[in-house]
């Protein structure tokens, strides 16, 4: 049976361990307690669309004004948001120990508001605040655009434009229909003017081939102590597949969600059932210390 909600047992084997490496995978849960929406799995609705389905090439292609709504929408409640104290305690670890390497399925920016070293942090499915060039053949990409609105069509708030009064714009407001959006109002790539498009990876694409080469790199540079697997299934890919590779390295796997399946750890293993934010720091004290009222640990 694995280890369950056991933190005494956890801080001995950590502190056992002082300059192992440590590697952490993160999925939506741990912005959870930030109020981000994940928009993932059932109930993926985003006014009534199913948000899986705006996340593809097809969509953009078929109809970009409304995909760019979607991650307008995205991109101002992630800047609306705050990172919470699992992203801070995953930073302090990332600044106490250099060989801990954090994996992030999340494109909020929230790990890196947290101050967590860039050279620490590799994010798998890419940036709400990276925008590339949706021409393949274009290789412009910006990086951390936080502009809010991105463009006035994309404007936040059900306000109305001063070029169009009449028009109002629902991006927050989920009791005005949305507008349709014409291409010509759209953010444009400023080497080749075709449309730009968020910088994140959607269905059907494949992950970076250099960011992955980088993962492996650093797995097969020695043993891995622990993985942990924050707000996210472990036994769901893409988790599953580096569990495995870091269990191949002799790393213990350290689940922390509100939902632990313990018939997929092994005896050795760790399970803590509950809010990241509220268990991460616990964890990790013996490392990063305990949390000050400000949120920060050193
Ligand atoms: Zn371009």
């Amino acid at each position: 049976m694995p280890i369950i909600n056991d933190i005494p047992a956890f801080h001995a084997f950590l502190t056992t361990n002082p300059n192992s490496r440590i590697l952490a995978l993160c999925g939506a849960g741990l912005s959870a307690a930030s109020g981000l929406p994940t928009f993932r799995g059932a109930g993926g609705l985003w006014r009534n669309h199913d948000a899986t389905r705006l996340a593809t090439p097809e969509a953009f292609r078929a109809d970009p004004g409304l995909v760019w709504l979607f991650y307008a929408y995205r991109r101002h409640m992630a800047l609306e948001a705050k990172p919470n104290p699992a992203h801070h305690a995953l930073a302090a670890l990332a600044r106490q120990r250099r060989k801990f390497l954090c994996l992030t399925q999340n494109v909020d920016n929230l790990s890196q508001r947290a101050g967590h070293p860039p050279s620490q942090l590799r994010t798998l499915h890419g940036n709400l605040f990276t925008l590339k060039c949706f021409n393949r053949r274009c290789s412009h990409v910006e990086h951390n655009n936080t502009a809010d609105p991105l463009v006035p069509s994309l404007a936040p708030a059900s306000v109305t434009t001063p070029a169009d009064a009449t028009r109002p714009l629902p991006l927050v407001d989920a009791d005005v229909p949305l507008v349709h959006i014409p291409a010509s109002e759209l953010p444009r790539c400023p080497q080749c003017a075709s449309l730009l498009r968020p910088g994140v990876v959607w269905f059907g694409e494949q992950l970076d081939g250099a960011l992955l080469g980088e993962i492996y790199e650093w797995l097969d540079e020695g043993p891995i102590s622990v993985i942990f697997v924050v707000g996210t299934g472990a036994q769901v890919w893409p988790a599953a597949g580096y569990v495995q590779e870091a269990a191949a390295r002799g790393a213990r796997v350290c689940v922390v969600n509100t939902e632990v399946a313990e018939e997929t750890l092994g005896p050795e293993d760790f399970g803590f059932v509950g809010d990241a934010a509220v268990l991460l720091p616990r964890l990790l004290e013996p490392v990063i210390g305990s949390t000050k009222d400000d949120g920060t640990f050193e």
